[in-house]
């Protein structure tokens, strides 16, 4: 009965572009008198995307974090590629701007790049204190 009911806009919303009203039009349609997408009207009177500003608020601390051992760039890593998918999914669903789109990318590119950098500093890390480890074992032979 209610099929494509979430796919349709359902209320009096304006076309950003033209102002003609794509009320009852496909989410992934065109508006009818200029051709803008109707998604692209639905995402400029919506607010931000709370995952993606997460996302790449994690991202970056990700990267920073690095310089700690590498251990908040691990848990902030990933979670700054989890919250940047989520609001990336908000904002291509129009349930959030689209300006969140750009920070959505930021925070899973620097997400990466900060797991990256963390499990490299980490196991920079562990190799200096194992050496450490071993270099004190053996002591007597060293200089
Ligand atoms: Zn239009």
């Amino acid at each position: 009965m209610n099929e494509g009911y979430a796919h349709n806009v359902m209320y009096d919303f304006c076309c950003v572009s033209c102002g003609y009203s794509v009320r009852g039009v496909a989410i992934d349609q065109l508006c009818p008198e200029c051709g803008t997408p109707v998604q692209a009207s639905l995402g400029a009177g919506k607010s931000a995307s709370g995952p993606a500003i997460a996302g790449m608020v994690l991202g970056i601390i990700s990267v920073v974090g690095c310089i700690f051992y590498g251990v908040p760039s691990l848990i902030c890593g990933p979670l700054a590629i989890y919250f940047s998918s989520v609001g990336k999914k908000q904002v291509r669903e129009g349930s959030a701007a689209r300006s969140s789109g750009g920070m959505a990318t930021a925070g899973f590119v620097t997400g990466i790049v900060g797991t990256c950098i963390g499990v490299l500093v980490l196991a920079f890390f562990l190799l200096a204190i194992l050496g450490v480890i071993a270099g004190s074992r053996g002591g007597g032979l060293g200089p």
